[in-house]
């Protein structure tokens, strides 16, 4: 495939949206821990190394949780010294101190820790309730901070819950202050099971912003499950929002609702800010090539519309549509 022959939008800005959009790459780390296959190490690193070739500068590595955990990630202490040199922010999860020291052994510079806007998924993810678990992060962002380490404070369920149904924006507001009010630099608001629509995305960042937090702290967390995860992400975007996750060909699945689409797609999301004259450094053919290589290693094709459209464009251009 050839970069150069890939088709790319036209560049048509809209008004009241950033001109420049930083994607927190997670497809190695969220990507691969809810994907079935387990990838080999070195697979791993040359993945990273390669989306660090596409341009993305945050490009979340691994995860520090107890190896049996998430037996997909278990090897963070090999993997992360493997990829430690590239020039990008490698931001890994830390559940506890225990994952913070490992962490930190290694020289990692930007942790995040995880909790839940629901008591169900804070007791089916940690075994703990909500107020348990930000408990338990506070001594570790307290820590991180003290040694001048960034820390992100993932938000799950912060729209719906597979067990509780909706959950109400006072509630996810409540807990992002408590993140906040901890210490942690960045949110990332999930939307865990992919329910959010555009009003809903509104909603919650138009109470967020008013009880006082500042929007360049929060990122957006969009799943792909039901076709919304553009759509927020365009909400997002139009209420100042400049850090979206995403995840390379939309890896990982999503484990609540046995979909295969899961993650936005970093290159479905590329596509939409590229059209929309959005800076995000990333080189869309790059992007692709390395998912499509990804998705050779475990065995199925991307679930991401733009991978498709382009793969195919760049390998079979001859071919009936
Ligand atoms: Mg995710």
């Amino acid at each position: 495939m050839n970069a150069s022959e890939l088709g790319l939008p036209m560049a048509v800005p809209a008004e009241g949206l950033p001109s420049r959009v930083r994607i927190h790459e997670v497809g190695a780390r969220d990507g691969l821990q809810n994907e079935r296959a387990t990838v080999p190490t070195a697979v791993k690193a040359e993945f990273i190394r390669r989306l660090a070739g596409t341009g993305l500068t945050t490009i979340e590595a691994t995860s520090f949780v107890r190896p049996e955990w998430v037996p997909q990630l278990a090897d963070a202490e090999e993997l992360f010294p493997a990829v430690a040199g590239l020039p990008v922010a490698l931001p890994v999860l830390v559940p506890n101190e225990r994952g913070l020291d490992r962490a930190l052994a290694l020289g990692a510079r930007r942790v995040a820790v995880f909790a839940s806007a629901t008591e169900s998924f804070a007791k089916a993810n940690l075994n703990r309730t909500v107020d348990e678990a930000l408990a338990m992060f506070a001594p570790v962002v307290a820590r991180a901070k003290e040694a001048d380490v960034h820390v992100r404070g993932y938000l799950s369920m912060c729209f719906g819950d597979p067990w509780e149904g909706a959950v109400p924006v006072p509630q996810v507001v409540e807990v992002c202050k408590a993140l906040l009010d901890m210490g942690c630099d960045e949110l990332s608001l999930g939307d865990t099971i992919g329910v959010a629509t555009p009003g809903h995305v509104g909603a919650l960042l138009t109470a967020l912003t008013g009880a006082g937090v500042p929007v360049s702290t929060l990122g957006v967390h969009f799943h792909d499950t039901y076709g919304q995860a553009l759509s927020n992400t365009l909400v997002a975007l139009q209420h100042g929002v400049t850090t979206v996750d995403s995840s390379a060909g939309g890896l990982g699945g999503c484990p609540y609702a046995k979909s295969a689409t899961g993650n936005l797609a970093t290159e479905d999301l590329v596509w939409m800010l590229r059209g929309l004259g959005i800076d995000t450094g990333v080189d869309l053919g790059r992007l692709v090539a390395t998912s499509v290589w990804m998705a050779a290693h475990l065995g199925r094709t991307s679930p991401s519309r733009t991978v498709r459209a382009l793969a195919h464009a760049g390998s079979d251009s001859h071919e009936e549509q």
